[in-house]
């Protein structure tokens, strides 16, 4: 079982622990600064409300446990607005919450509802959730997550217990950034858990979208390369995973003019192209970009992109002269 970031915090291991014991409130608000671990946290804490080896818990082994790491658990509910919007979690989400509160677990003793970032609440949602936690149905428990509890109604303060999460320092965040992405090095690790202040939430963020963007290079090197040789279909079924993924796209777009731009500036190695044939590529290039715009999909953008490229190729081969 992954274990959250939180779970280097004191005060988390120390909530767990004497969640053990038995002494369990009904709401428990866990705070804390963006991507430190908070929502990671609270499913480890519904897990252990959940889990069936109370001794243990969470023991990460029953099926309870197993449900909730798998987000598939039915007395684990999940509560949130638009993720970084505030004013986005309206009354009506709290009225549902409210009716399923006082409906009877379906598999054990308790269930959880978790509402994510309530700092996103509306005050008229705050109030509606103040009433259900005044008078809390005995079977549920409430997890509350948000960044600051000054972001919350004093009232509702009032009724919960509060869990404070803190970001590691930067060692700390790249050891935590380590487990989840080994192929990176140290030193890499270690920029990135600056460059996000030890927030390792923050930090996996920026390195996956970091590694998304390496991926669009390689897949728009490899495509033209293919087309170069005049391996259309190759080239067409190294496209496929765009074909829902206009961003995606975009970026290999991006990418891809690029390296054609590169190879243009290059004296002598131009990949296989000729000037005359790389010159004609960019505008296709910048002919299918604009189709992205224009909201065509992505199956015709591959294909349109492919089919352009090789009538390029099959026109102008052996033009090689710059
Ligand atoms: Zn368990």
């Amino acid at each position: 079982m992954t274990q959250p970031f939180s779970m280097r915090d004191a005060g988390a291991q120390a909530a767990l622990a004497s969640f053990r014991g038995g002494r369990l409130p009904h709401a428990i608000l866990i705070e804390g600064p963006a991507g430190c671990g908070k929502s990671r946290f609270a499913r480890l804490f519904a897990m252990s409300v959940l889990c069936r080896n109370p001794q243990q818990a969470p023991c990460g082994r029953c099926p309870a446990c197993q449900k909730v790491a798998a987000g598939i658990h039915p007395d684990l509910l999940v509560y949130e607005g638009e993720k970084g919007k505030a004013k986005s979690f309206h009354i009506d989400l709290v009225r549902q919450l409210r009716a399923q509160a006082y409906v009877a677990p379906n598999e054990g003793e308790r269930k959880v509802l978790l509402l994510e970032d309530v700092q996103n609440m509306t005050e008229q949602a705050q109030n509606a959730l103040l009433k259900v936690l005044e008078e809390p149905p005995a079977s549920t428990v409430f997890l509350l997550t948000c960044q600051s509890r000054g972001q919350l109604l004093e009232t509702i303060l009032s009724r919960v217990s509060v869990i404070a999460l803190s970001l590691p320092d930067v060692e700390t965040c790249a050891d935590i950034l380590a487990e989840h992405l080994p192929e990176y090095s140290r030193e890499e690790l270690l920029a990135a858990a600056r460059d996000a202040s030890g927030s390792p939430g923050l930090a996996l963020e920026a390195l996956s979208q970091d590694s998304k963007a390496h991926g669009h290079r390689e897949c728009a090197r490899r495509v033209l390369e293919l087309l170069g040789k005049g391996q259309e279909a190759a080239a067409l079924a190294r496209l496929q995973p765009y074909e829902k993924d206009r961003q995606g796209m975009m970026a290999l777009l991006e990418a891809m003019a690029a390296q054609v731009t590169n190879l243009l500036l290059e004296e002598e190695k131009k990949a296989g192209f000729s000037h005359l044939q790389l010159v004609k590529i960019t505008a296709i290039i910048e002919r299918i970009t604009a189709a992205a715009y224009s909201n065509v999909g992505g199956l015709l953008l591959g294909s349109a992109l492919c089919a352009g490229i090789s009538q390029v190729m099959s026109e102008t081969s052996g033009g090689k002269t710059s």
